[in-house]
């Protein structure tokens, strides 16, 4: 057995024991008296009797050792802004927002909804709630009214902190407009929000219940406000899933469980070591920004990186530029981005000195192995997938370099992450499939380890029903995700159970053909999807993004490439894989966190309403598919 191995199987059998050494990692105001309540399954509640803070953990545990030290680097390539907080700045920034959210009403167990661009005052925020022991809802910036407005009556906010604009692409964004036609749409009113003016944009104000942050922090420039020590099971925030595959899903998170866990897994899996910087790629907005640019690095004692601006702007090697600038060590990203950058000139990777970085971890969708080659090759640097969910916080299948380092194979996540007992389950049977190399449906019994959801907000009921169910003896969380594992302990996971095509009788993963279609070397990115088919059940239609569309404008060269690229697939997975069709298009509909909405190709596919498309990035993608499935 490995030393990793033998750590996990420690995590399942001697549940209790480990995490209760995991524990030790952050500092606890009164120790637990048990280390997990599972009395009412699937609902778990960790450290039960200890009192904690997030805030505390993240910032005020490291004022004796590093107060002098880089703990919040903020770097808009938009605006050309550039600040650096130490902890002991932070940590005054943080009380003076704590001050202004109660002068404005907030206590705790409150709501707190941030909809805010990438700027230090979003993390000052989301901080500043946990401090207090109110409770935040961060919406990602780039959602519009309608998106902002259901998350407005679900979260039930006393005060909306938000902001004047963002901007993308050096095209500013007005939050503001966006703001107030959601409150009007929406039935729950806030009673105050707090605005930063960046003076991006101009900015009309509701009187008696718009606050200007610039001013009220002045008033509150000495504040002290102390950590309020609250239940380990106290919920931190409320934050929604990506909506891919329907209507997003609340994910309430704890205290205690969610602070041992990120510790744990900035350790363990990320590598991640005091005074050092880690610069995560995401937005506040998901829960890779809540667990790997705000919580886990700070936890940690390590600088973060906030970053507002595109990979390409100015030009592709703005990222590592900042890798050399501030020696960062650990990086995570997501394979989206890497697509992105794979579009540029690969002299982009080489031209910064990037031998303080250790590692750059990928997660969020599947990382094909092109993808995967071009970065590490061009970077000289490991690239670690991770495989994970809003839901759980943090990664369900990683290598853990930091208990052993073990080599990563193409094409996997790694291995089940200590604390969750992942088992594969038979679609049809419902039975635990042991051997090596079986297909089946990823499921994790219960209970999730410390981090995971508690709950869906404020509907228990549908946390129940959605995740979890009873095979004789125990409960079930499913992933939806299909995996398998192999004779190494290494999973694979091949796409999710919804996108799984059925072609005259032969059941094939939409990610292996698109893994097989994305070794042709002029495709850039693909989303296949399987269409009802009258002969056959269902066939595949795959849409490409190819890397040089400039030969493209001809049909006859459209059908070259189509065929070129039926023939890669035959040969790969044979004919009965091959897309019925290859269309091309300029860009692929996805969400704004950049996962593929195949489930809407599908239906404009088939004809039918697409659904819930509040998340999705740019509309006239999907409408682009339509003008060449219906032509
Ligand atoms: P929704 O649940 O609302 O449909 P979503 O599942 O896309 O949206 P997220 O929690 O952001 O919301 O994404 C988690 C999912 O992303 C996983 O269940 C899996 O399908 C996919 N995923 C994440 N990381 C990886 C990875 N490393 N490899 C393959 N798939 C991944
Ligand atoms: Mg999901």
């Amino acid at each position: 057995m490995t030393r990793y191995a033998e750590f996990h199987r420690r995590s399942i059998t001697d549940r209790d024991g480990f995490w209760r050494e995991q524990a030790a990692l952050i500092d606890w105001q009164r120790p637990f008296d048990q280390v997990c309540d599972y009395s009412h399954p699937p609902f778990a509640r960790w450290f039960v009797g200890g009192q904690t803070n997030l805030c505390h953990n993240a910032v005020d545990r490291h004022l004796q050792d590093r107060a002098e030290q880089n703990a919040l680097i903020f770097v808009s390539s938009e605006t050309g802004e550039e600040e650096v907080y130490s902890f002991r700045e932070l940590h005054a920034e943080v009380q003076r927002m704590a001050a202004v959210l109660q002068s404005l009403g907030v206590k705790q167990g409150d709501r707190v909804l941030v909809y805010m661009p990438m700027i230090p005052q979003a993390a000052f925020a989301m901080l500043a709630c946990v401090r207090i022991g109110a409770i935040h809802s961060v919406v990602f910036g780039g959602f519009a009214s309608v998106s902002l407005a259901s998350r407005i009556d679900d979260a039930q906010p006393t005060v909306i902190v938000s902001a004047d604009a963002g901007s993308r692409a050096s095209k500013v964004v007005a939050y503001k407009p966006l703001l107030d036609e959601a409150i009007r749409l929406a039935e729950w009113k806030p009673a105050k929000v707090l605005l930063v003016d960046r003076r991006m944009a101009p900015m009309e104000r509701v009187a008696g219940r718009d606050e200007d942050h610039a001013a009220l922090r002045q008033q509150h420039i000495d504040a002290q406000v102390p950590c309020v020590w609250v239940d380990a099971t106290h919920p931190s925030y409320t934050l929604y899933t990506s909506g891919t595959t329907g209507r997003p899903k609340g994910v309430q998170r704890d205290t205690g469980g969610y602070a041992v866990a990120l510790a744990a897994s900035m350790k363990h899996i990320f590598l991640g070591q005091p005074g050092e910087t880690y610069f995560s790629t995401s937005d506040i907005g998901w829960v890779v920004g809540h667990s790997y640019i705000v919580y886990g690095p700070l936890i940690a004692g390590m600088a973060t990186i906030m970053y507002e601006g595109l990979p390409i702007r100015p030009d592709a090697g703005i990222w590592w530029s900042l890798v050399e600038k501030y020696q960062v060590t650990a990086m995570f990203s997501a394979p989206t981005a890497v697509r992105v950058l794979k579009k540029q000139d690969p002299k982009y990777l080489h031209q910064y000195d990037l031998s303080s970085l250790r590692a750059l971890f990928l997660a969020g969708e599947p990382l094909d192995e092109t993808t995967a080659k071009w970065i590490a090759d061009g970077l000289g640097r490991p690239v670690i997938d991770n495989y994970w969910q809003t839901e759980t916080g943090w990664p369900i299948l990683a290598i853990a370099n930091g208990i052993e380092p073990l080599p990563s194979k193409f094409g996997s996540p790694g291995f089940a992450m200590y604390g969750y007992d992942i088992k594969l389950l038979d679609e049809h049977t419902g039975e635990e499939l042991t051997g090596a190399n079986q297909k089946g449906v990823v499921v994790i019994e219960g209970p999730l380890p410390p981090g995971c959801m508690q709950t869906v907000w404020r509907d228990d009921a549908r946390f129940v029903k959605t995740y979890w169910h009873s095979v004789p003896g125990k409960m079930v969380y499913t992933t939806f995700d299909w995996g398998i594992r192999d004779e190494d302990g290494y999973y694979f996971i091949l796409g999710r159970t919804d996108d799984v095509i059925n072609v005259a009788g032969h059941r094939l993963g939409t990610r292996e053909i698109e893994e097989s279609i994305s070794s042709h070397p002029n495709v850039a990115e693909v989303a296949v999807v399987g269409v009802a088919d009258q002969l056959k059940g269902q066939v595949a239609m795959a849409f490409v993004v190819a890397k040089d569309a400039s030969g493209l404008t001809d049909a006859a060269a459209r059908m070259k490439l189509e065929g070129e690229i039926m023939k890669t697939v035959d040969e790969q997975l044979g004919g009965v894989a091959r897309p019925s069709r290859v269309h091309f298009v300029g860009v692929l509909p996805k969400t704004r966190s950049g996962k593929l909405l195949r489930r809407a190709i599908q239906a404009v596919c088939e004809q039918r309403d697409p659904g819930d498309l509040t998340t999705i990035e740019d509309p006239s993608a999907l409408q682009q598919i339509k003008d060449l499935v219906c032509a």
